[in-house]
């Protein structure tokens, strides 16, 4: 074969966040700005990347972006206030807690404080329940599997019927809510996790396969269906010596090398999945302004 399809990513967000940025100018005529607060507590490294990342493109969509950062020995109390505080802001239309946050905090009280019509990352148990019965148009979906199923509808269609679908990982981020959506696309889904059996021989079914997993390299290019259209969701830092440096590197879940010679069309990391799902994130975030002029 001679090499799949490179599922850019960076390109398609890039082109969505152009979209948002004309529909929200055309909102702002209307006098409404789409307003989104991100709550970051502690220093986490990593976070503080993704926190800065959504909040350039929420500023160059053209929206409201207010962000909070928290100490990390603030109290629940504390967050839940500031939460409560963001739900009754009529100029904010979508709150997001990046998260992991501390272990003292309550991580599910948190995200389901927030109001569910503020609920831009689609965390809250309403939201996941409207995504589960298949209201899609009602909910808002997870940002990370909304911009999956984009980049799988871009390659296959919105109509996967006949097609045999594998997610590696079950989290409620990401495989869970990914499950819902390539079931209402008509798919056969098979959600595979830490405890399945004979992970490569359920994978090698699979026309397409998502991995969800945060294990560097783990899906070699034998667990592919020749054919299949490969979603590298995870995000791995892995040590490697360049020229006798140490240095790190991002890695996917998929052994990448060795999957392009054999799936039809990959997502790459970085550039496949991370940035898409910031876009969906402003799509979100847009979609629940539109919804408060939908209610005037
Ligand atoms: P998680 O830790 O919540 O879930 C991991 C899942 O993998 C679990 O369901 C577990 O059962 C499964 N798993 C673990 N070991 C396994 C094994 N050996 N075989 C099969 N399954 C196994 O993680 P998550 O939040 O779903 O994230 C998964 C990965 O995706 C991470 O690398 C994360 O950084 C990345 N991620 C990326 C984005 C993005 O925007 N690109 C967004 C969210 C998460």
């Amino acid at each position: 074969m001679a090499g799949a399809t490179l599922i850019d990513g960076k390109a398609m967000a890039a082109r969505l966040t152009e979209t948002i940025k004309t529909k929200t100018a055309a909102l702002s005529e209307h006098g409404i700005t789409p307003g989104l607060a991100v709550v970051i507590v502690g220093e986490d490294s990593a976070s503080q990347v993704y926190v800065r990342n959504k909040k350039r493109t929420a500023e160059a969509c053209g929206f409201l972006s207010v962000q909070h950062s928290v100490d990390k020995d603030c109290s629940q109390d504390e967050l839940l206030e500031l939460i409560r505080t963001l739900n009754d802001d009529a100029d904010i239309h979508g709150i997001l807690v990046q998260l992991p946050i501390p272990d003292h905090l309550d991580a599910t009280l948190v995200t389901q404080s927030v109001l569910p019509a503020k609920d831009v990352d689609g965390f809250h148990y309403e939201n996941i329940g409207k995504l589960t019965a298949g209201n899609l148009a009602g909910t808002f979906v997870p940002c990370t599997p909304a911009g999956c199923m984009l980049m799988i509808e871009e390659q296959l269609g919105l109509d996967l019927s006949g097609l045999d679908a594998v997610i590696i990982g079950r989290s409620i981020i990401v495989g869970k809510p990914m499950a819902s959506l390539l079931l209402a696309a008509n798919a056969t889904v098979t959600i595979c996790h830490s405890r399945t059996k004979d992970l490569p021989q359920v994978a090698r079914r699979a026309d397409i396969l998502v991995a969800a997993v945060g294990r560097p390299n783990m899906v070699k290019g034998d667990w592919i269906k020749p054919g299949a259209v490969v979603i590298d969701v995870g995000i791995n830092r892995i040590d490697i010596t360049v020229d006798g440096e140490a240095k790190s590197k991002l890695t996917g879940d998929v052994q990448f090398d060795e999957a392009v010679h054999i799936a039809a069309a990959i997502t790459p990391v970085p550039g496949g999945v991370g940035p898409m799902t910031i876009a969906m994130l402003m799509a979100n975030t847009l979609r629940s302004a539109e919804r408060t002029q939908e209610s005037v």
